[in-house]
């Protein structure tokens, strides 16, 4: 369960924080992840067969091609063949344990979409959608808050690279059978047609998703993006590997490698204060892609995730059957994560739209009004055993020691929606704010301020 995945994380976070020299370091990794997992290593299973040959003719590989290859490699990644979410899984996540936080991202992305003036078509966008909860809880909002919508052409659009879990996002959202492309070569592999008469559409990428005006939702999911380890040494900054055990052939290990990498010379900041760093370039060129689509199409991202302002060091683990589990053993058969460098995702961003955030889940949660609709749906429910589910969910997201502060809310939007709307005159050439002296300032952005709501 979540509560053990945040409560155990905890535990270990600052283990590697202190400056090492670069043969202690392995020490003490070793030691935080031989502390992490009672189990004895299993027997070699497919994917540790392909890294330990790969690794043994070309040497030791990156933490982020050994992520990549553990959790999306098309036929034995772990998000490829495994639905891993909920009791029965490996983890749960916060649209799992309550409708409530599915419910106030859907008022989240109604009020920026009535704050951008409400465009027409409206693209609702989810990266990595696991079961569908959320979304699933978005779109009822949608549903109750019809009148709102008005005449909105609104469709959904789901990111998500595996194809078991796109089954199970259908059964969930779809109300027809949905259907698979039948050319691999298509955008789209799967279409289907929610309650409300929507079109879903799936993608294995933010590439294929066609361009407009659009809220972007990724909770949990820049997590599960693959990072590279670094640790500064007394030559300067070095790459953290993989590579085979020599005295246990089916087993892998970390190695600090001797000469930079291309990772090392291209992706650490010349003012990085830490000594032990993980970046995570495919969450930075998403964030870059979606800046540029916001600010070319307008919208906004709401990104969640578990995750620090550039302050964290060694945050790599691995969980399975909700316990905490060696990230190098048997590797597939476990979900792998890395906290959320929020101050990396802003970099990315750069000055192409305007940045907020992030804020604390439970901060962010109160803004949006969690008490008030707690409250509300106590009122209407009198099932005892309701009740409790609603309170012990309300209790699990916003208690700071659960997930109140662990979690984190950072959003991207257009300038135009801080600043107003800017439009060139067409005989002078010059851009001017359309919104006149005296026009109301721009709404402030739900979540990121406090309404006054509870
Ligand atoms: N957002 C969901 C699920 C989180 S688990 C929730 O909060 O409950 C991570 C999700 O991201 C899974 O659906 C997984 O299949 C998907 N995913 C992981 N890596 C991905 C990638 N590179 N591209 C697209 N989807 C990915």
């Amino acid at each position: 369960m979540r509560t053990i995945r945040v409560l155990q994380s905890l535990n270990r976070v600052t283990v590697c924080t202190q400056p090492s020299p670069v043969w202690s370091w392995s020490v003490a990794q070793a030691r935080c992840f031989s502390n992490s997992s009672p189990e004895r290593p299993k027997p070699a299973n497919s994917v540790l067969r392909h890294l330990t040959s790969k690794i043994k003719s070309t040497g030791p590989i990156s933490v982020a091609e050994y992520m990549r290859e553990a959790l999306t490699n098309p036929v034995t990644g772990y998000y490829v063949q495994n639905d891993m979410l909920g009791p029965d899984g490996d983890f749960i996540t916060s649209p799992e344990i309550s409708q409530i936080f599915g419910e106030l991202l859907g008022i989240w992305c109604l009020s920026e979409w009535m704050a951008a003036g409400k465009p027409s078509p409206f693209q609702l966008v989810e990266f990595g959608p696991g079961r569908g909860s959320l979304i699933s809880d978005v779109l009822r909002v949608f549903s109750q808050l019809r009148g709102a919508l008005g005449g909105a052409t609104v469709s959904v659009h789901l990111v998500e690279v595996s194809p078991k879990l796109s089954q199970v996002q259908a059964e969930c959202l779809s109300v027809d059978q949905s259907q698979l492309s039948a050319s691999e070569d298509e955008p789209v592999y799967r279409q289907g047609t929610s309650a409300a008469g929507l079109p879903i559409s799936w993608y294995p990428s933010l590439d294929d998703v066609p361009r407009g005006f659009s809220v972007y939702l990724a909770h949990e999911f820049f997590d599960a993006l693959p990072i590279h380890k670094f640790q500064r040494t007394a030559k300067g900054w070095r790459e953290v590997m993989v590579d085979v055990d020599p005295e246990a052939p089916d087993k892998l290990r970390f190695v600090i490698v001797p000469a930079p990498t291309l990772a090392s010379t291209q992706l650490l900041q010349s003012d990085e204060k830490r000594q032990h760093v993980e970046i995570c370039p495919e969450g930075g060129v998403i964030v870059q892609r979606l800046a540029n689509r916001i600010a070319g199409d307008g919208g906004a991202a709401l990104i969640a995730d578990y995750g620090h302002d550039g302050t964290k060091t060694d945050t790599f683990r691995g969980f399975k059957g909700h316990k905490l589990h060696d990230v190098l053993a048997s590797p597939g058969s476990a979900d792998l994560t890395a906290d959320v460098d929020f101050s990396y995702l802003r970099k990315m961003a750069g000055a192409t739209v305007a940045c907020m955030g992030p804020v604390t889940q439970r901060n962010f949660l109160k803004n949006m009004g969690i008490d008030t609709r707690l409250q509300v749906l106590l009122k209407n429910c009198t099932d005892p055993s309701t009740r409790a589910q609603l309170i012990h969910g309300y209790d699990m997201l916003t208690d700071p020691i659960k997930m109140g502060e662990r979690f984190q809310f950072f959003t991207m939007l257009n300038h135009s929606r801080l600043t107003g709307p800017e439009s060139v005159q067409p005989e002078l050439g010059t851009k001017v704010s359309l919104v006149p002296r005296k026009a109301p300032a721009p709404l402030p952005v739900a979540g990121f301020s406090e309404l006054g709501l509870s």
